[in-house]
């Protein structure tokens, strides 16, 4: 029998019908690697020297694991294969690390740690986020060297252990071993799908900023009978201060903190995509953001600002009180258009110009932070990817923009100058960041076909080549 891309899919799919994919996959489920709780160092240094490595192990892939630059961090893990230096090379992108696994909270007869399969669904922390996902990606390219022999192309497998707490360190790490890790595109598979039947890409995401408005008056609350409407109200300053951001329909009012439009290109992929109503989710509010933008265009292509938590005196046991301070969180998230790094100071000029003075901004760092990235719809990668996934599935994939929620392209977009495509394989109802996270296996099935076709069509030596500037050409 010759070798076949059509060979190729098979086999992944096989992996998957004669329960290797799953015994792989509970190895990996069996590490509680929730990076969100203090020491769990160990448990995610053990993903990458010992997990990983015996993952890919007789793949061909040389295993590093990198430490974190940040004390106390997770490390990195990568495996390595290089073919030939002439080849494409591709960096493949998971993580490893969870969010809390909440056992008490899962349903009876799941345990997080342990993959529970219940018809189409897999229960288990990790089988979507992001286990089961990298999982998909090394499985299908195990399958394209067995039924090729060779890939056809250079893989670099990254594997984080960061992801879940806003990647502390990754970008320290990426610009440090930036030689070590070139490449001439980002795949990463991460993510829910907006359809359980189509297939996705995603080209980006959508940054976040997080603040706290404080309006502090005073270090005490005094008698409401002797003191109220002769001492200013807080409660009431940061309202309007916060009324001031957006209006009564919820369009932004702050200058700068939202594009003068959505790029074509941008709103061309928005118009063409695909969505699947999902019983149980919202709807959106037609009349609230902002006016003459479809529900799709206000989640990929426009700012969205949100009030997280407002506070004043205790809501729980109100005293009769001016209170001295009131405080809320907001958050602001925004596309590539818009740089983070302008929020703030835009929104202090806004505050100023609207007699706001007395209302402090305090910007919330770490996890709150996180970096807008988008790879241009028309990237020669983007639409090569496209063309093989529709080639597997027979129909052309969803292409989001960027995803409305986090992850960390800006990093390799930046650090690396690489165009950052991401396949998800998840699905909307999927719980992952909370009790009774599952995986639907005819999506981990089908992911395992589409990225040994893919994986197999980048080792065919007609992908989209760089110039040293990192320009297509
Ligand atoms: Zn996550």
């Amino acid at each position: 029998m010759t070798a076949s891309r059509a060979g190729a899919i098979a086999r992944a799919q096989r992996g998957f019908d004669e329960g290797e994919y799953l015994a792989r996959l509970r190895d990996l489920v069996a590490v509680p690697t929730e990076s969100q709780l203090e020491g769990s160092l160990p448990a995610l240094t053990r993903y990458c020297a010992e997990t990983m490595p015996a993952l890919m192990r007789g793949m061909g892939f040389e295993p590093t694991v990198l430490d974190n630059p940040r004390e106390g961090r997770g490390p990195v893990f990568v495996g390595t294969r290089i073919e030939d230096p002439a080849l494409p090379t591709v960096l493949v992108y998971g993580h490893g690390d969870v969010v809390r696994g909440l056992a008490p909270k899962w349903s009876a007869g799941l345990d997080p740690w342990q993959v529970t399969v219940r018809g189409e669904k897999w229960y288990g922390r990790g089988t979507v986020d992001n286990k089961g996902q990298h999982l998909i990606a090394i499985d299908a390219l195990r399958a394209v060297i067995a039924e090729r022999g060779r890939l056809g192309f250079n893989a670099k497998v990254l594997v984080e252990t960061g992801e879940e707490q806003g990647s502390p360190g990754l970008r320290e790490l990426l610009r440090a071993e930036k030689h070590r890790l070139a490449a001439d595109v980002f795949i990463g598979l991460d993510g829910p799908r907006q359809t359980t039947f189509m297939p996705e890409m995603k080209l980006g995401a959508r940054g976040g900023v997080a603040f706290d408005l404080v309006v502090h008056l005073r270090d005490h609350a005094h008698h409401s009978g002797h003191w109220g409407g002769v001492l200013t109200d807080p409660g009431f300053v940061l309202a309007q201060a916060m009324a001031s951001i957006v209006d009564r329909k919820g369009r932004i009012q702050v200058e700068g903190w939202t594009p003068k439009e959505i790029p074509p290109a941008v709103k061309r992929a928005i118009g063409a995509l695909v969505f699947e109503d999902i019983p149980g989710l919202p709807e959106g509010d037609p009349d609230w953001g902002e006016p003459g933008l479809t529900k799709a265009e206000k989640m990929f292509g426009w700012t969205s600002v949100i009030v997280l938590a407002a506070l004043t005196g205790h809501p729980d046991a109100p005293t009769n009180a001016v209170q001295g301070e009131a405080r809320a969180r907001l958050q602001v998230r925004h596309c590539a258009d818009i740089k983070g790094a302008d929020i703030v100071p835009a929104l202090r000029r806004h505050l100023d110009k609207h007699g706001f003075q007395i209302v402090r901004v305090e910007p919330v760092l770490e996890r709150d932070m996180f970096g807008a990235s988008r790879t241009d719809p028309d990237d020669p990668w983007v639409r090569f990817v496209a063309d093989s996934m529709q080639r597997s599935a027979g129909r052309a994939p969803n292409v989001v923009p960027n995803s409305s929620g986090s992850n960390p392209s800006d990093m390799f977009q930046e650090e690396l100058g690489l165009p950052v495509i991401w396949i998800p394989n998840s699905y909307a109802g999927c719980n992952q960041h909370g009790p009774d996270e599952h995986a639907l296996a005819p999506l981990l099935r089908e992911g395992l076909g589409l990225m040994a076709g893919l994986w197999w069509d980048i080792g065919e030596g007609q992908t989209p080549r760089r110039d040293a500037k990192g320009t297509p050409r």
